[in-house]
């Protein structure tokens, strides 16, 4: 038996797991910082977005594959090193993601109440250790993509509205408390340029109580625009949804979306907090809370090489030395969906398979994490924090409530894998 360790137990470790795992001369010990698995798909994709979050059936199966160990509340750098694991593997995976925020770059930036996307998913996904949010009646969302939407919709449906989710009691009331009323997307270039799927948009059409708001002015394609609507189908479907917005009158609902084209941030104003967000233009957005969802870079990691203009690892097919590879979003930045992360990591493990060589010797790892102190979280150990998520979930009558304390789910989790 040949031994790899998989760092990062979310949808793209979990795929290049399974790839492994069909080699039977292949045993796979994943390692996480969370004590949870299923990294973005628990913590990043939208509590309202069960359908995609249903993901975690098959990751789950994955996880279960006899030849595969799960070692959660393990942090690379902190409870071992990547000399630990060169040492003990024949080769070292590594799809830790691409957690950190994008900065803005403009004055401003720092005045509280400003955030960024990745800080408001922790909050609302309620990972332990989020900060947390103060909602507030007047938002604006910076960026053009997914998340950007995500956030919008995730914070008009409200407290109510996620009552059928995971999120825990605290997220409900805070939403509750400080109902959103107004969200305002700033665009920094024009409807065919944005990022967001067909799909996600039209989504927004079933949010109840809402006004949606496109001002035609600022739909104005350009000749560019209009040849790219002709030959690609995603981009004419999203100018086509702004389009049919933009002739809406407004219903007089409680709450309003608004999303502005051509419409970059120069500055973030304020006394003491966020106030506005000033155009380049020179118009002032008034604003409560300011949400910068702009993209994601990798974090970098000790003795591994990162690429600080493109915020990844730079790598070959996945390969980025000796024994060393990567896959996911570590790889190749923040894009795509999670299934994206498969053929990803499909192309990363072919080419760890073919340099592997055969090595009998068993790693010695749990030595090291015993000597660093890590309370290790194994897999019967997520097991038991599963059902006590789901028990929680139930005395109110919802499939599961998450549990947002670490102390807790590792205690729950420690307790659990000696049972
Ligand atoms: P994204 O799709 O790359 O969008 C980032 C947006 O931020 C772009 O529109 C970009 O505009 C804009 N931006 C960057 N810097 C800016 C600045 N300084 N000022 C103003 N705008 C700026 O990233 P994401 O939304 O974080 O999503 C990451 C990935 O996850 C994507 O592949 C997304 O599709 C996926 N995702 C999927 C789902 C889903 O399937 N439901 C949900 C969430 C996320 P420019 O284009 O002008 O650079």
């Amino acid at each position: 038996m040949t031994h790899v360790a998989v760092v990062g137990a979310g949808p793209s470790g979990i795929f290049a797991t399974a790839a492994l795992t069909e080699r039977a001369d292949v045993r796979v010990d994943v390692f996480d910082r969370n004590p949870t698995p299923f990294g973005l798909v628990r913590y990043g994709v939208a509590p309202d977005h069960l359908k995609i979050k249903s993901v975690v059936r098959t990751l789950h199966k994955t996880m279960s594959h006899p030849a595969v160990t799960f070692r959660g509340n393990v942090a690379l750098g902190q409870d071992l090193t990547l000399d630990d694991l060169q040492r003990e593997y024949a080769a070292v995976l590594l799809a830790t993601g691409a957690p950190c925020a994008r900065r803005l770059g403009v004055p401003g930036e720092e005045l509280p109440g400003h955030v960024s996307a990745s800080m408001l998913v922790d909050w609302y996904n309620s990972r332990p250790a989020a900060r947390k949010a103060d909602c507030a009646e007047r938002v604006v969302v910076i960026g053009a993509g997914n998340v950007a939407l995500d956030i919008a919709r995730v914070l008009l449906r409200g407290g109510r509205g996620l009552a059928h989710t995971d999120v825990t009691d605290m997220v409900l009331q805070a939403l509750n408390r400080n109902p959103v009323r107004d969200v305002r997307v700033l665009v920094r270039g024009g409807a065919a340029d944005t990022k967001f799927t067909p799909a996600e948009l039209t989504e927004l059409d079933k949010l109840p109580d809402l006004d949606i708001v496109v001002d035609p002015g600022e739909l104005m394609l350009t000749d560019d625009d209009r040849s790219r609507c002709e030959t690609d189908r995603t981009v004419a479907a999203r100018v086509e949804t702004f389009r049919r917005w933009s002739t809406r009158s407004r219903t007089g609902a409680r709450r309003s979306l608004a999303f502005r084209f051509r419409q970059a941030p120069e500055a973030l104003t304020g006394a003491s907090r966020v106030e506005s967000v000033l155009l380049r233009g020179g118009e002032r957005v008034p604003a409560d809370l300011v949400v910068s969802a702009i993209g994601y870079r990798g974090d970098p990691l000790d003795g591994v090489p990162f690429d600080d203009r493109l915020g990844h690892i730079p790598h070959v097919r996945g390969r980025i030395g000796p024994g060393l590879y990567t896959t996911g979003w570590a790889k190749r930045g923040p894009s795509g969906v999670i299934g994206t992360n498969k053929a990803c990591a499909i192309e990363t493990v072919a080419g760890l398979l073919a340099d592997l060589p055969v090595d009998s010797r068993t790693p010695d790892i749990d030595t090291v994490l015993a000597a660093n102190a890590a309370r290790v979280v194994t897999w019967p150990g997520w097991l038991a924090i599963d059902q006590a998520e789901i028990s929680l979930g139930r005395q109110t009558g919802r499939t599961r409530t998450k549990i947002d304390d670490l102390d807790r789910l590792v205690e729950i989790g420690s307790e659990g894998g000696r049972t």
